[in-house]
């Protein structure tokens, strides 16, 4: 069920199973019946905790997987973490590459949707193919990801057979996961790492794969499409790969979202017009890190690790694809600068950096904002409840970044 696609060949009937699924715990699920949030046209939607259980996320090839084969082949004693070619060098190369034992790594077979800004293959495309080599001008591609927590295309004779055996409270996952490349290896966002129109150029290859994709989704008659697009960076936060990449979930369940969606939701409902992120000063100012034109940084007063930093454009928008080319060149910029900063003062380089978006069909108000989230580890009542304990306070967070930040600020 590679690329998310589900067909008479690769489905096997033993266990339904073995397909992505969607399930909805039922003890924090809640009927959505109000109009509030989407449309909800035709299915019955919820919000609360869920989870995609996706027997193919496991099969994803792992950057050093093959060194440690190969140290285990040879009783070597120590494991070396030799650093191996990425599996992503397949697609930008368009052939097959191998690692030095001559492991295969890749197949250089994709399905891309964006080469930066240009589309090439249809979102719901079933055909993978090798490309020719990507030109050095390119800057970044969205591709499918071949290893996806949802299907995308399915033989409509499965999905009945699927829906008709599944218990009522799993679903088939349904939706497209993206993933988007930079053309050249770079292993971070940092300053000293990655060119800044590198960083540029791969928020704007989302930015016009989310848009291809809805486009195409909605012809197909999808609806209410909660979109979260994220980076992992680092294998202790779930980055399977060297090379520095993005992700974007798009859900076409059509069945609700999330409870802290829902939370965001309802929270700017109740703002109406005073938009918190519009009008607030983060604690007079001792929080926030950097200021430019088009986006405030700050650590959040209420954190989720020690310095977790939040960030917003200063402009009111809605979702991430509405970001223009300024704001995208300047988040590029400023992220890249921070990035530097938190690993001058040795914050875990582990991080998550994730936009909160309001889902596409939802006439909701809502201000975009990010996250960016280092590395911790955290206890079990945190993993409870929707609660973190910090130790670092917010304000002495901020000003030992504001420090680390200067040098780099023209
Ligand atoms: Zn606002």
């Amino acid at each position: 069920m590679e690329w998310g696609i589900i067909t008479k060949k690769n489905f096997k009937d033993k266990t339904t199973y073995d397909i992505p699924i969607k399930r909805w715990d039922p003890l924090s699920t809640v009927k959505i019946k109000s109009k509030d949030f989407g449309l909800g046209k035709k299915r019955e939607r919820y919000y609360g905790h869920y989870s995609y259980l996706s027997p193919i996320r496991g099969k994803r090839p792992k950057a050093y997987d093959t060194v440690e084969k190969k140290s285990e082949l040879e009783h070597c004693p120590k494991k070396i973490f030799a650093r191996v070619k990425d599996v992503f060098m397949a697609v930008t190369e368009g052939k097959p590459i191998f690692d030095d034992w001559g492991y295969q790594l890749g197949d250089g077979f994709t399905i891309i949707i964006n080469q930066d800004e240009k589309k090439l293959d249809n979102p719901f495309s079933d055909i993978p193919h090798q490309i020719e080599r990507l030109p050095e001008s390119c800057k970044a591609v969205t591709l499918i990801n071949r290893y996806p927590s949802m299907a995308r295309i399915i033989d409509p004779e499965i999905e009945d057979y699927i829906v008709e055996k599944l218990p009522p409270h799993l679903k088939l996952a349904r939706g497209i996961n993206l993933i988007t490349i930079s053309r050249k290896f770079y292993p971070s966002l940092c300053f000293n790492l990655i060119p800044e129109d590198i960083i540029a150029g791969i928020f704007l290859s989302m930015k016009a794969a989310i848009l291809y994709c809805v486009q195409e989704a909605i012809e197909r008659d999808y609806y209410d499409i909660p979109i979260s697009p994220f980076f992992n960076i680092g294998m202790k936060v779930g980055g399977s790969q060297p090379r520095i990449h993005s992700q974007v979930y798009i859900d076409l369940s059509g069945d609700g979202h999330g409870s802290r969606l829902e939370g965001y939701l309802r929270a700017f409902k109740e703002m109406g017009d005073n938009c918190h992120l519009c009008e607030t000063t983060h604690g007079n100012t001792d929080r926030i890190i950097l200021n430019t034109e088009f986006w405030t940084f700050y650590t959040t007063g209420s954190p989720v690790r020690n310095y977790h930093i939040r960030f917003h454009p200063n402009e009111h928008l809605r979702r991430f694809s509405q970001l223009k080319i300024n704001q995208l060149n300047d988040l590029a910029k400023s992220i890249r600068i921070i990035f530097q900063a938190l690993d001058d003062i040795e914050i875990d380089k582990n991080r998550n950096l994730l936009f909160n978006c309001c889902p596409f069909g939802y006439d909701d108000d809502f201000h975009l904002f990010g996250d960016i989230i280092p590395h911790e580890v955290i206890g079990g009542a945190e993993m409870a409840d929707d609660m973190r304990v910090a130790r670092k306070l917010p304000h002495i967070a901020a000003a030992e970044i504001r420090e680390s930040l200067v040098k780099y600020l023209n």
